[in-house]
Order: C-alpha cells, then sequence, then structure tokens
C-alpha cells in the first residue's frame, strides 16, 4: 500500500507559488506533523515535483511565470495518480473567470487570496479526508469491475422514483453495446433479448417491476454479429428505511461458457458420439415420456427394433473404421428420410404422429412411433426401412451392401411398460432374422413361446450330459454294389425328461450358439467308437462309424489331438471312423482346416462332405484338401426319379466324384425308384428311410445279425 492507504502514514503537501513568501507562509500555517510539505516555484517544476514526490494535495498559485497553474493542473491530472491527487488552486477574490477556469482545468476545489491562514491548514485536512474517501472508493469501484469482469457480471440500478437506469460497464459489454454510445435506456437492452424469448422477458421483468418483487430468468442475446450468449439475470428490491421501494437492483452474468459445458455433457450423455443420434439413455427417456403420453391420451405406440445382418462380417473383413463409416452412412440415411417426412409424418403437434430414431449401440437402432393411427404403418415403415437399407453403401472405394432384420411390438396389445415392450421387440426381431434376415416381424405371443422354449431347451441343454440324457442313435449306410451294410452314421438324440425324444434340429443350433456342442461332439465322438469297438468285439465285421462334427469343434480344440486320443482310448481302428465336415465348416475355417485334415488323414480316419451341394460346392476345396467322400445332400435326392433338373445334377456330382477319387453316399434316399437310380448312375452307397431310419445300437445289432442283403 502507498502513502494514500493507511491514517498513521503523513500526507505529502506540494506548495506551488512564485512568490517566496507565499510559500513561506503557507509552509508555516501548514506546519502540522503529520504532513510533509514539499515545494515548487511554477508550474513546470510542479509537474517534475508532481512526478517525484506524488503529493496527496498540490497548492497551487494561478498567476505564475513559466506554467500558468491551470495548464499546470491540467498536466497533472493526465500523470500517474493525477485523478486520485486532491489539486486546489488559489485565485484572486472575486476572480470569477479564474474560477470557472480552475474547474475546467479539473480542480478539486479553490481558495481565494488573502488567504485566510489560520484557517487553511483546516481546509486542508478536510480536503485530504475527502480526497482519501474519494480514493478509498475509485478504489474499491476499480475492485469490483475487476472482479465483475473475472465473472462476466454486470449489474443494474434503477432508480423508482426519478425512472433512471445505470448501467455497469459489464453490462455493456454482456449486450455487446458501447458504452460511451448507447443510452442507459431498458429498451436498448431489451432489443440485444433473442427475438424468442424478449416478449416473456420483458413480461416478467415488467411483473416483476409492477409487484416490486425479486426475479430470476436465464435468456439469450442476440448480438450484431449474429453470435449468441446466454445470461442469468437476477434482481431484487431495495427498500429504504420506512420500507418504500427505492430502487432494483439486478445483476446479468454471462453463462455462455457454462451453458456450452453443460450442452457438452448432456450430448455426451445423451447422444451417441458416432452417429451424433440419440442413445439409449435418451431413447428410454423418449420411450417413457411416450408411454406416459399415450396411456394418457389412449394412443398407440409401435417399436421397431433393429439390427444389422451380419454386421460383424463387415467389421472383420472391411477393419472396424469401415464398420463405423457405415452405421454413420446408415444412421444419416435413416434421419435424412426420417426428417424428410417421407417415412412417416415429423413429430409436430400432439395429433400427429411422430418419429424417433436411436441407435442402442452396435449395428441396433431403433424407431419410435408415437400416436399411431393404425397398427399395419408399422409395417409399412418397417418395409420402407429394409428398402432403404438395400441400396448399396459407398465406404471409401468399396461397395457394401447390407440387409437388417426388424422385430416391432405395440403398445398397449405386447407389453405395459418399456422393459417388456423391449424385450418382445428383441424377440420378434430375433425371429425375423431366423426367418431369413432381411425381414420384418411383429411380436406375438406365439413367438413369445417359442423363444421361451428355447431358452428352456437352452438351460436343460446344460445339464443333459451330466445327467446322462443323450444317445445315439446309427442309421446304416448301404453299398449299392455289395447290398450290404457298409457303415453307419452317428446321430445324436436327446431323451428329455418331460419333452421326450429331442430331434437335434432343436437342440444343435442352440448347442453350438452356446459352445455346449464342444462338449456334446466330443461325448458323441467317444460314445460312436466304444460302440464300434463293442460290435467289433461281439464278433461282427468291421463297420465304417461316420461322426458328425460342427465347425466349433474345429475352432475350439485341437481335432486331430482329441480323435487320436479317442481312438487311442477305445482302440478303435482309424480306418473305421469317418468324420463328417458340412462345405460350411470346411469354407470357414480354410485357413486351419487344411492342418486340421491333414493330421486327421495322417491319423488313418476317413474324412467326408455332408450334405454336399447345399454350400459352396467349390471344386477347389474337394482338389485341395485330402477328403474321401461326398455326401450328397438330401435335397437332390428328393426329386431325382421326377426332376429332370435334380437328376442331372446327381449325375454331375457322381462323375465329378469319381474323376477326384472319391467315393459317394447318396442321403434321404426313401423309395425304390431312388435307389434304381442311383445305382444306374454308379452311386456307391446310399442312406435313407427307405432302408432304415436311424435305430438304437441294439437294433442295428439285429440288422449285423441277419447279415441281410439290401438290395
Ligand atoms: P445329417 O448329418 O445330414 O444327418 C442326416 C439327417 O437326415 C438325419 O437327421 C437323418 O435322420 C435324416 N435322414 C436320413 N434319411 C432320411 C430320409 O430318408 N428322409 C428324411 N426326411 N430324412 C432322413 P437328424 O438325425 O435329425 O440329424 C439332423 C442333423 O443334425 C444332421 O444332419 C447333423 O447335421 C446334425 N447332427 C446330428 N447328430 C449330430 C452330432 O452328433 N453332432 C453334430 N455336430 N451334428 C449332429
Ligand atoms: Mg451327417
Ligand atoms: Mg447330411
Amino acid at each position: 500500500m502507498t502513502k494514500h492507504g493507511s491514517a498513521g502514514e503523513r500526507a505529502v503537501v506540494l506548495i506551488v507559488d512564485d512568490d517566496m513568501a507565499q510559500r513561506l507562509l503557507m509552509r508555516e500555517s501548514l506546519h502540522d506533523s503529520s504532513l510533509v510539505v514539499q515545494e515548487a516555484a511554477n508550474g513546470a517544476e510542479a509537474l517534475d515535483a508532481f512526478a517525484r514526490f506524488s503529493p496527496d494535495l498540490v497548492l497551487m498559485d494561478v498567476k505564475m511565470p513559466k506554467m500558468d497553474g491551470f495548464t499546470a493542473c491540467a498536466k497533472m491530472r493526465g500523470l500517474a495518480g493525477g485523478q486520485d491527487a486532491v489539486i486546489v488552486l488559489v485565485t484572486g477574490l472575486e476572480d470569477f473567470a479564474s474560477i470557472g477556469r480552475a474547474f475546467d482545468a479539473g480542480a478539486t476545489d479553490f481558495i481565494t487570496k488573502p488567504v485566510n491562514w489560520p484557517l487553511l491548514s483546516h481546509r486542508v485536512r478536510y480536503l485530504l479526508r475527502a480526497g482519501r474517501a474519494f480514493r478509498n472508493l475509485r478504489q474499491s469501484e476499480k475492485r469490483l469491475s475487476i472482479a465483475q469482469n473475472i465473472a462476466s457480471l454486470g449489474n443494474w440500478d434503477w432508480d423508482i422514483d426519478k425512472n433512471s437506469l445505470y448501467c455497469s460497464p459489464q453490462m455493456y459489454r454482456i449486450f455487446g453495446l458501447p458504452a460511451d454510445k448507447s443510452p442507459a435506456a431498458y429498451e436498448v437492452f431489451l432489443q440485444r433479448v433473442h427475438p424468442d424469448e424478449r416478449d416473456s422477458v420483458k413480461d416478467l421483468v415488467g411483473k416483476a417491476l409492477e409487484a416490486r418483487k425479486p426475479y430470476s430468468i436465464d435468456y439469450r442475446i442476440t448480438l450484431p454479429d449474429g453470435a449468441c450468449r446466454n445470461v442469468h439475470e437476477q434482481a431484487d428490491v431495495v427498500h429504504d428505511g420506512k420500507g418504500n421501494p427505492v430502487s432494483m437492483q439486478g445483476t446479468v452474468q454471462d453463462i455462455t461458457e457454462r451453458i456450452n459445458t453443460e450442452e457438452k455433457i448432456r450430448f455426451l450423455a445423451y447422444y451417441d458420439r458416432l452417429t451424433g443420434l440419440p442413445n439409449r439413455q435418451l431413447f428410454l427417456e423418449h420411450f417413457n415420456q411416450a408411454l406416459f403420453a399415450a396411456q394418457r391420451d389412449g394412443s398407440k405406440i409401435a417399436l421397431l427394433y433393429l439390427d444389422l445382418d451380419r454386421f460383424k462380417r463387415i467389421n472383420d473383413t472391411l477393419g472396424h473404421s469401415a464398420g463405423d463409416k457405415l452405421l454413420k452412412a446408415i444412421a444419416g440415411c435413416l434421419g435424412d428420410s426420417i426428417r424428410s417426412s417421407d417415412i412417416v409424418a415429423k413429430a409436430g403437434p400432439a395429433d400427429k404422429p411422430g418419429v424417433t430414431l436411436s441407435r442402442l449401440g452396435g449395428d441396433e437402432f431403433t424407431i419410435l412411433l408415437t400416436r399411431l393411427a393404425e397398427e399395419e404403418h408399422a409395417g409399412r415403415v418397417a418395409q420402407r426401412i429394409l428398402d432403404l437399407l438395400s441400396q448399396p453403401n459407398r465406404i471409401g472405394d468399396q461397395e457394401v451392401y447390407i440387409s437388417g432384420s426388424i422385430g416391432i411390438t405395440l403398445y398397449p396389445s405386447d407389453g405395459e411398460d418399456v422393459d417388456m415392450l423391449l424385450r418382445n421387440a428383441d424377440v420378434a426381431m430375433y425371429h425375423a432374422k431366423e426367418s431369413g434376415r432381411n425381414s420384418f416381424q411383429f411380436f406375438s405371443a406365439q413367438l413369445n413361446q417359442r423363444t421361451m422354449e428355447k431358452l428352456s431347451i437352452e438351460t436343460d441343454l446344460k445339464k443333459a450330459l451330466e445327467r446322462n440324457e443323450l444317445l445315439l442313435y446309427y442309421q446304416p449306410q448301404i453299398d449299392l454294389q455289395a447290398g450290404r451294410l457298409a457303415g453307419v452314421e452317428a446321430l445324436v438324440r436327446w431323451q428329455h425328461p418331460r419333452l421326450g425324444m429331442v430331434p437335434p434340429s432343436m437342440f444343435i443350433p442352440i448347442a453350438e450358439e452356446t459352445g455346449l456342442i464342444v462338449d456334446i461332439g466330443q461325448w458323441v465322438l467317444v460314445e460312436a467308437c466304444r460302440q464300434a469297438v463293442q460290435w467289433r468285439q461281439a464278433g461282427f465285421a468291421p463297420l465304417r462309424m461316420g461322426v458328425n462334427i460342427s465347425s466349433l469343434q474345429f475352432k475350439q480344440q485341437s481335432l486331430a489331438a482329441l480323435v487320436r486320443k479317442v481312438l487311442q482310448i477305445t482302440g478303435l481302428a482309424p480306418g473305421c471312423l469317418e468324420l463328417e465336415l458340412t462345405e460350411s465348416v470346411i469354407m470357414e475355417n480354410v485357413s486351419l482346416v487344411n492342418d486340421t485334415l491333414i493330421q486327421l488323414k495322417e491319423l488313418g480316419v476317413n474324412l467326408s462332405v455332408d450334405d454336399f451341394g447345399t454350400g459352396y460346392s467349390s471344386m477347389s476345396y474337394l482338389k485341395r484338401f485330402p477328403l474321401d467322400t461326398l455326401k450328397i445332400d438330401r435335397s437332390f435326392v428328393m426329386d431325382i426319379t421326377t426332376d429332370a433338373n435334380d437328376a442331372a445334377i446327381i449325375k454331375a456330382i457322381i462323375a465329378l466324384a469319381k474323376s477326384l477319387g472319391l467315393k459317394t453316399i447318396a442321403e434321404g434316399v426313401e423309395t425304390a425308384e431312388q435307389l434304381a437310380f442311383l445305382q444306374e448312375q454308379g452311386c456307391d452307397e446310399i442312406q435313407g428311410f427307405f432302408i432304415s431310419r436311424p435305430l438304437p445300437g441294439l437294433e442295428v445289432e439285429r440288422y449285423l445279425l441277419a447279415g441281410k442283403k439290401f438290395c
């Protein structure tokens, strides 16, 4: 703090007069222990002294050589600290012109000559005190101003009696108004309020003024360059001692930054960053609100649950960034068509239907249709979305095709609350996928029933192995030349405690989905080998044992090591085991399949392609891999005697197999005609209901005992 500060410090007084006697008298009359007196003989000297001593008070004669008092006074005001000093000019008695000039030059006060010496020191003490108060005031104003700048806070003060308004510099700054050119008029400030909010602000302020009550409000300001600011305004009434309102005072704070940050946080919390669509959180909120509104007005809602088909494959083959681009493109295209109202009318007035698109995560989207007029409308929207999705997407230089499956639930028929409607939409979507993808499916109670069954099968299946509920049936395979049993195919069955005998089509896909197939497959392999050995030990001629191998068994374990171990433990001759692999098992695992197949071949087991003709049927893998047998799928055999096409295909497959040195087994032979045709074409073996259905082990023994000739 300077000498201006505490009262204990001595004030500096500068006496300026060209008359030495005057200076002496002044000094003497100011003789006081609380003052330090400095002198100067003219205006120019006074400026030097001012800069050197920073006086608190200057007592200066106006008439001086070189530079008069008026000029010196005006110059002092421009010096550092010049604003804070008390400057008293000494003029001639009743020299009104000088008094006026002194005022213009910025003097604080004047005294007239002849000076009343005894009074002078009192006058000076009074002026110093006033100067100090003035300085303190200015300082606190400055501090307030700095604080207000930091806080982006402006204040205003409306004098009720005089109807006059004061606005702080920060007010002008916040409202983007030049302080020197804009009158402190309410209307001027009001013009800057965003047009949408101007009326409500005016209304509130008007009412508060009338009622003389405090208020607070947030609103937007539009600046001349079009930029927008958010402010928070608060005001209260100030009363006099008797409780009468005298003024209203308010603050306006620029909260743009806070609002922007809040908006960013809100965006992160409620929107999906990749697509900019509402995320699960916001979707749930919308959904809840929509349900609430629908409950109130008895309207209908449809929830469309969209899941892209095989999206994972795009991520796996083209990379995640391409996957992201595709998701963005799809979100954009769905969003556009929803906005352009060509899918449904825009969300609008209360009686119009509304639509919201959200991304729940991954490749899942929801479309919420509110105030639905007819339920079929949801189906139409779903079909439009599928059509939209079927358009090719350009990702980089690739053209990418995608489709989607949509499940639809309706409120109120399919569920009361968000959870149930979502779950049911998921069930419906799942069924859309099952029925071949690229389709939509309404939820129904039957669908749910099937899902529940599946779920219960899944839980029961987990226990089936330990409870010994699985067993094997064996379907004979007949050598068409010898007419005798050449082998059997082991087919798993599940003796379910409640459902009875469950066919593999009911549980193998679930076992594959859940991974249980690995354990089941291992059990089948052991059991089949054990059975084959048992027949051999019972004295029957060696039989080939066919065992089905699923894709996961390839992926999850070293199949060759497992087979070797099982052969070792059971003692089955490797040549008696034939592993059946479908075309898709081979094609999905091309990289590891070759090694595994070679290892298996080295063990001496046979390898066959199951369901040949239903999958990729590529010549290249038939040539490339060490295979032994083609099992011609039942679907070709079915119509060979009636459909010339199928007959031609079978002929071609048999010829192809022969040229590659592969044996052929025709599956699903049900009639004597089919058998005859296949025999004619040189097919090696057949398997089918015509010969026998899959049988329990004991019944196979009967065949073996009979040594029957089949054809
Ligand atoms: P798959 O390997 O092609 O087995 C032949 C299927 O065709 C068997 O059905 C069999 O009962 C049926 N079939 C045989 N002859 C005829 C016929 O003349 N007419 C008709 N309509 N069907 C006939 P199943 O036993 O229901 O097995 C279905 C599929 O389940 C099998 O097809 C196989 O892919 C799978 N599977 C069965 N057991 C196992 C197993 O232990 N492991 C694995 N991974 N899959 C198995
Ligand atoms: Mg098979
Ligand atoms: Mg088959």
